[in-house]
This record gives structure tokens, C-alpha cells and sequence, in this order.
């Protein structure tokens, strides 16, 4: 078995950035900026920003953190996206979610201007993605393909077993794992909460992604013998054995299925790394002007 390094990876992916922040720099160009917005205090949230807020510093990317109330009308957030589609300073902006219930997460990921949706939401670059153009593609299932490219996986032919259809993982990596490119051109199957006989489906992946958001949910009897397991869940679960008092998971038992994969993620370490080098890595081609 071998471990996808995912928090490797992205260091390398880091690296590489930084290396070109400062050759825009030495070229009289500006850094590159990021903008998020954060609604609310959420704890998770907070941590997910603050490690981009960390990753952009980490680059020589510039970074602005707008945080609003939780109770802000959904007008005046709209007013603070328009500000920054505006900016001419600033090439990314991501809006952390999920949002308080009064605000209309679609109308909010419509507003971001599509050349500086970075996170890849906006129905345009959506459009794009599934057209093969270049776009920015979101954070996470880009975050996949690099993993599985960098380690050198094959992917023409096979069949690829996706659990979970959400509009930021489950869906987009079944559209990416399946188009015709250096990876993809798998045979895609989409599985979600309706699916009926699951293991029979999950049994015949040779790749495996799975991104439901129960831990532990895949286990041994539902994977084949040498298949690789991309786990993207990441559950927060009570441990007597940490400082803090909780850990996290993936949704897969990794004890159990170790042994039996040709690949695998670990939680933490592999999926959610790669997501901010992605974020990041979407932030420099904007500043380059690559796509729009
Ligand atoms: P979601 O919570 O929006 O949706 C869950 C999906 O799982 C749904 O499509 C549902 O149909 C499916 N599902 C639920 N129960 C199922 C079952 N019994 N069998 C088959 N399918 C079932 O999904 P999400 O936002 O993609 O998040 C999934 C997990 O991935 C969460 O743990 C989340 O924290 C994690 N996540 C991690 C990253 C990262 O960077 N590593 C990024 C995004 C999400």
C-alpha cells in the first residue's frame, strides 16, 4: 500500500508557487491577492480561513479576511462581493460557507465575478468545467486529480466509484474523473443516498472517492483488492486519547481497508491539504491573467 501524501504534496505545490510570486515580483509584477469573506463565527470556518489566510502568507500571496456579523443582511454582503469584483487589486475571492440560513448561498456564489471565483463555484466556470475550457477548477476535486497525477496513477479504463453528489466534491470529481483527459477517462460511477446496493457498486472500483461525511463508513467488505481510496470526509469525533478531546476521521475505516488498497489517503494529511494549494494555486493563475 502506498500512502498519498497529501500534506507533502501540497508543500511541494507551495514551493513551487512561492517560486512563482517571486518571479512575477522580479518582473515588476504585483503579488497576488486573496480575498475571503467570512460570515459569522463558526468554528470551523474560522479554521479553514485562517489556514488560507496562513497559506496565502506562506506563497508571498497578499491576503484581506473580511469578517462580517452572522446577522449581516444578504444586501449588504452582496455590496461587500461587488466591492471586491471591483478591486482591481484583488484577483481571488472566496466567500467561506456554509452561510447563516437568511442568506441564499446560490445568489451569493452568483454574485462573485467569474474571473475572480477562485473556489470554482460560479455556474460560468462550472460551465467551462464541463465543456473541457480552461477555468478554475474547484479547490478539492482539483486537489484529487493533482494527488492522483502526482503519484503517477493510471486512470484510462477504469472504473471509478464516487459516494456523495455535492455540488463542490462529489459531482464535479465524477465530471473530472470521467472527461477526456491525461487524468480522467475513467468509467464513472455517481453514488449518493438513494443509491441502491452500494457495496455490490463500491466492490467493483478500482478507484474509490468517497465524500459523504460519515466516518468509518467504507469498510473492508465493501472494497475489492487493490483499489485506491481517495477519502475526502473529514468528521470532528470525541477522543480520550487527545489533548483536545476529539479527532478527526475520514470516511473510510483506514485499520481496516489498509492492507487491501493499492493507494490511500489519510485523514488528516491527504485530501484537505491539497484544497488550500489548489485555492492557491487558482489565486496565481488569475493574477496571471491565464483564463480570463
Ligand atoms: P455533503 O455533506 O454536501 O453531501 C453528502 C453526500 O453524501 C450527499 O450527496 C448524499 O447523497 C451522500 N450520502 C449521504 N449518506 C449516504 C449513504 N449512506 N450512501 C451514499 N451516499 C450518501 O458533502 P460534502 O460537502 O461533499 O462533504 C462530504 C465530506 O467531505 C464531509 O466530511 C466534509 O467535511 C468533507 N470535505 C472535505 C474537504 C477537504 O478539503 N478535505 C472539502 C469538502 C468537504
Amino acid at each position: 500500500m502506498i500512502l498519498l501524501d497529501g500534506k507533502k504534496t501540497a508543500n511541494d505545490i507551495k514551493d513551487e508557487i512561492a517560486i512563482e510570486v517571486s518571479t512575477l515580483i522580479a518582473n515588476d509584477r504585483k503579488k497576488p491577492h486573496l480575498a475571503a469573506i467570512l460570515v459569522g463565527k463558526n468554528g470551523a470556518s474560522e479554521t479553514y480561513v485562517n489556514a488560507k489566510v496562513k497559506a496565502c502568507k506562506k506563497v508571498g500571496f497578499s491576503s484581506t479576511l473580511v469578517c462580517l456579523d452572522e446577522k449581516v443582511p444578504e444586501s449588504e454582503l452582496l455590496a461587500e462581493i461587488e466591492k471586491i469584483n471591483v478591486n482591481k487589486d484583488i484577483d481571488g475571492l472566496i466567500v467561506q460557507l456554509p452561510l447563516p440560513n437568511h442568506i441564499d448561498e446560490m445568489k451569493v456564489t452568483q454574485a462573485i465575478s467569474p474571473n475572480k471565483d477562485v473556489d470554482g463555484f460560479h455556474p460560468e466556470n462550472i460551465g467551462r468545467m464541463v465543456l473541457n475550457l480552461p477555468t478554475y477548477l474547484p479547490a478539492t476535486p482539483s486537489g484529487i486529480i493533482e494527488l492522483i497525477s502526482r503519484y503517477n496513477i493510471k486512470t484510462s479504463g477504469k472504473h471509478c466509484v464516487v459516494i456523495g453528489r455535492s455540488h463542490i466534491v462529489g459531482s464535479p470529481i465524477s465530471i473530472l474523473m470521467s472527461r477526456n483527459n491525461h487524468i480522467g477517462n475513467c468509467t464513472v460511477t455517481l453514488t449518493h443516498s438513494r443509491s441502491k446496493n452500494l457495496k455490490q457498486i463500491t466492490k467493483t472500483a478500482d478507484i474509490l472517492i468517497v465524500a459523504l461525511g460519515k466516518a468509518g463508513f467504507v469498510t473492508r467488505d465493501m472494497i475489492k483488492d487493490g483499489v485506491c481510496i481517495i477519502d475526502v470526509g473529514i468528521s470532528r469525533v470525541e477522543s480520550s486519547v487527545t489533548k483536545s478531546g476529539w479527532k478527526l476521521l475520514g470516511d473510510v475505516d483506514f485499520d481496516q481497508v489498509k492492507d487491501k488498497c493499492s493507494f490511500i489517503t489519510p485523514v488528516p494529511g491527504g485530501v484537505g491539504p491539497m484544497t488550500i494549494a489548489m485555492l492557491l494555486q487558482n489565486t496565481l493563475i488569475s493574477a496571471k491573467r491565464d483564463i480570463y
